[in-house]
């Protein structure tokens, strides 16, 4: 063990020395070697003179040793790590420390999911970079899609992902403002009441003809805004803004901006029937809540010119407008369209369904929100549309999750493998090899379970060492499989295999998902439900305890029995 911390010490000084003209110090070695092995920390009083001798003697070489040593002994020192993918955003363009306000304006029209926790995050780490002020808008204006459900689904996201906001509102408390400036934006001049029906509408939006309405007078325009409250039935009338008909830009060829809805509000029940649309809506909230940046994805971005526009004739402050591109994973759809359908069929069990992108999956799947904020943020803000894989949000949930997760035994087709010379009745194992999470007792008998894949790989005279336990000789093979002890002693080049004791074995499920799409196609397979056997302390854990299984891979307990599989 020293030999080894010596020479770990003699490799980082040597490191250290070339790249200060040959001259290493202690306290750059002290925190260096720290920062490789941290359990070293407590023992800090005995490493401390290896560090000083190690300092010494390095110094003492030329430059030329050093280097030679550095290149011949540790030569994947040496190795220079890609640069790492900065962490964190960009400063914001225009922002002002203490006078930064965003926004995250949902729509409770579904249950949030990655692309929300992209959006989100971005939003409040943006607040929080210039002590600013994060609001959470519930753009509700919609009542035929939207259920009060949803507004509390996104809450429990939202606390779950930990993000904090400062103020919450709902978009449909401001319906009289937004009637105020429909109303001024009539009399402007700058908006109309349409009657002609959707296609026509579409025609002449296609072909860039204004329609007759365009043409109505101010007087014809406030009776038919009057008569859009109680007369006119849904889809006969709606408030167009003037824009330009022969415009480049569809979104600009007289938009609509509000229309008729009977549904019934979540929160106002039938209080309101005219409704802003998003355009309409997302201007006049952005402005009056003192948003000095919106974010918002890609495909919105034509429709940047109406929000300015929209702001501009109604006098009002503009923030600014800035767009990032959509997150999803390849074959894991987050679009309501997609989602909705699936689990309305059955073809999932539920928006927590683990094969799903929703926080709701990916918390029973055993993702942490903290690797969700570190791979958001190693994203970064960008605009380019490349799909990350979802190995890379595993990849970084595994390092979080590793050092807390206990060390348990499963097996999977369980096949019987008796000691024959066993003679102990309990072992005490850790459950975990570094951190301190306890022990746990098995009581045994010499009577095993072992995997069916290992089992099958083995012949009479083999040597192969019980994980934790001790080390046997396949003394049989048939009827059953039988062995006896040989020695203790760690033998590099045997199979290491992990067993569940015959005395109290503890039956579960492990369920395994994979992708829901396979080239736009169901995968019929997505989600597989694998029995297995595990261990007593299994069923100490808590539900959402995360647990390595050796030679498995990392799950999440979700419930008694079961267990979700996260990754490898
Ligand atoms: P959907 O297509 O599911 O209806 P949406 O964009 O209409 O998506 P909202 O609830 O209105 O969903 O979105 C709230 C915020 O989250 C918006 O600012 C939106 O831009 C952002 N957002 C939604 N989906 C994604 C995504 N996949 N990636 C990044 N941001 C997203
Ligand atoms: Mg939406």
């Amino acid at each position: 063990m020293d030999d080894e911390l010596k020479s770990v010490i003699r490799g980082i000084a040597l490191l250290n020395a070339s790249e200060h003209d040959g001259k290493t110090r202690n306290d750059s070695i002290i925190s260096k070697v720290i920062g490789i092995k941290p359990e070293l920390r407590s023992r800090i009083k005995d490493v401390i003179p290896l560090i000083l001798q190690a300092v010494d003697d390095v110094n003492k070489l030329s430059v030329e040793s050093q280097k030679e040593e550095l290149a011949r002994k540790y030569a994947e020192l040496l190795i220079v790590k890609p640069k790492q993918e900065r962490i964190g955003l960009p400063p914001l363009e225009g922002a002002e420390q203490g006078n930064v306000i965003t926004r995250f304006p949902p729509e409770p029209n579904g249950y949030p999911h990655i692309g929300h926790a992209k959006a989100s995050i971005i939003d409040e780490e943006y607040a929080k970079m210039y002590g600013g002020k994060l609001i959470l808008r519930f753009d509700d204006t919609n009542p035929e899609k939207e259920r009060l459900e949803y507004y509390a689904a996104i809450k429990v996201g939202l606390d779950w992902l930990g993000v904090k906001y400062d103020l919450v509102k709902n978009t449909s408390d401001d319906m009289e403002i937004i009637y105020k400036k429909a109303k001024e934006l009539i009399d402007l001049g700058d908006a109309y009441v349409c009657t002609c029906n959707k296609d026509t509408i579409s025609k002449n939006r296609r072909e860039m003809l204004p329609c007759k309405c365009r043409a109505g007078n101010l007087d014809q325009n406030n009776t038919r805004w009057n008569k859009m409250f109680d007369k006119f039935k849904p889809g006969e009338a709606i408030v167009r803004f003037r824009g330009d008909m022969s415009s480049e830009n569809t979104v600009m060829r007289d938009p609509t901006l509000l229309r008729i809805i009977d549904e019934p509000h979540p929160i106002h029940r039938d209080k309101y029937r005219v409704w802003p649309n998003y355009d309409f809506a997302v201007a006049i909230e952005d402005s009056i809540d003192g948003i000095t940046h919106a974010f918002r994805t890609k495909e919105y971005e034509l429709r940047t010119e109406l929000y300015y526009a929209l702001l501009d004739k109604l006098n009002m402050r503009k923030p600014k407008m800035l767009e990032f591109s959509r997150l999803e994973f390849e074959g894991m759809p987050v679009s309501k369209r997609v989602l909705k359908p699936l689990v309305e069929e059955g073809k999932v069990s539920g928006f927590d369904d683990p094969r799903l992108p929703t926080l709701e999956g990916l918390r029973r799947r055993g993702i942490v929100p903290e690797a969700i904020r570190k791979f958001v943020l190693s994203l970064g803000f960008t605009k380019s549309d490349t799909m990350p894989p979802f190995e890379t949000l595993e990849s970084i949930n595994r390092t979080i999750i590793d050092p807390k997760s206990v060390r348990l035994f499963i097996v999977f087709n369980p096949v019987k493998l008796t000691v024959t010379n066993n003679n102990l009745t309990e072992i005490e194992i850790s459950n975990h090899p570094q951190n301190d999470m306890g022990k746990r007792r098995v009581e045994i008998d010499g009577s095993f379970y072992i995997p069916d894949n290992d089992a099958k790989t083995l012949k009479t005279g083999d040597e192969i060492r019980l994980l934790e336990l001790y080390n046997i000789r396949i003394t049989k093979m048939s009827p059953e499989i039988e062995g006896e002890i040989t020695d203790t002693s760690y033998k590099p080049n045997i199979p290491k295999i992990q067993w569940i004791s015959r005395k109290n074995p503890v039956n579960m499920e492990v369920l395994m998902s994979d992708v829901l799409f396979v080239n736009d196609q169901f995968n019929e397979n997505s989600l597989q439900i694998k029995q297995a056997i595990t261990e007593q302390y299994y069923l100490e854990l808590n539900v959402g305890a995360e647990i390595q299984f050796v030679r498995f891979g990392y799950c999440r307990k979700d419930s008694a029995n079961q267990a979700i599989y996260t990754h490898k």
